[in-house]
């Protein structure tokens, strides 16, 4: 059974333009090690957003490299456009999965529709690290809607697998290395019992409700950091849950972040921040 090891939490927010209030609750500044392949865990919310009319909240054209961001919407609606000329909606229960290997620059605002009504807002933003023989991908995005999600039940809840395998159910998220991301429900005094591969970095994100996993309680906006050795991990329930399950095979080679850019070496920083500063990563795709 994997152990305990240390439960991740930040009680500071910040706003990511002005749609997203976001917890990082961990990030490439750390233990870059302890988190691999993932760098960063941006929790947007739970929020609730008044109605607005013009231009819809959110954050302006920025780029990214030598990673993927991994968006999942729980509430609310997110549309985006990048320099690779795609577009389109993250609605409730769906996600982006966007390479952006060599280079991309995208936005990100509440779609018209949810800025029109306003409501209830959650959401994760997972980085996950691209090894470097791929970091010069070309950039790209997966959009896993709500019917290619394939939902396993077990005793205690039921898990839909974004990425990797629970048993014989495959997740559709294509991915560079190993990776298993599950959203995860828990039924209320259910322990349930997740099989999980030995050798992976292991995190359990509590994004709602109260578990206790090796007897130590785990809240709202915490994450349970797990010891990479056992091939399963007991959670119990205190109530009614809804868990993100992350887990990744380690990538062994030198992190550098430097704000949107991750790459291996300083060198790399530098030459990916000139390429920006020289209009090097694109243009975005028409509104539409
Ligand atoms: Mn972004």
């Amino acid at each position: 059974m994997k152990t305990l090891d240390t439960i991740l939490r930040n009680d500071s927010a910040h706003w990511v333009g002005d749609g997203f209030p976001v917890r990082s609750l961990f990030s490439y500044h750390g233990d870059t090690a302890a988190i691999s392949p993932f760098l960063l865990f941006d929790y947007a919310g739970p929020w609730n957003f008044e109605p607005v009319e013009g231009r819809p909240r959110g954050v302006g054209q920025h780029p990214h490299k030598g990673f993927e961001t991994v968006t999942i919407v729980y509430d609310g609606e997110v549309s985006h456009r990048d320099s690779t000329g795609g577009g389109g909606t993250i609605g409730a229960g769906e996600v982006q999965w966007m390479t952006a290997g060599s280079g991309v620059l995208h936005e990100e605002f509440h779609s018209p529709g949810y800025s029109k009504t306003g409501g209830p807002f959650r959401m994760v933003q997972l980085w996950v690290n691209l090894p470097a023989k791929d970091k010069l991908v070309p950039a790209r995005y997966q959009a896993i809607t709500r019917d290619t999600i394939p939902e396993v039940a077990f005793d205690g809840g039921r898990a839909r697998i974004i990425a990797g395998t629970f048993g014989e159910v495959e997740g559709p998220a294509q991915t560079f290395t190993p990776i298993n991301l599950w959203d995860v429900q828990l039924d209320a005094g259910a322990t349930a019992t997740l099989p999980l591969p030995d050798g992976h970095t292991t995190m359990i994100a509590v994004l709602s409700g109260h578990v206790t996993i090796d007897g130590e309680g785990v809240g709202e906006a915490e994450i349970a950091r797990l010891s990479r050795s056992g091939d399963a991990a007991r959670i119990a329930a205190n109530g009614d849950s809804i868990v993100l399950v992350m887990t990744g095979e380690p990538i062994d080679e030198p992190v550098v972040g430097h704000g949107p850019f991750v790459m291996n070496t300083e060198g790399e920083i530098r030459e990916a921040i000139a390429a920006f500063n020289a209009g090097k990563f694109g243009t975005l795709a028409p509104a539409g």
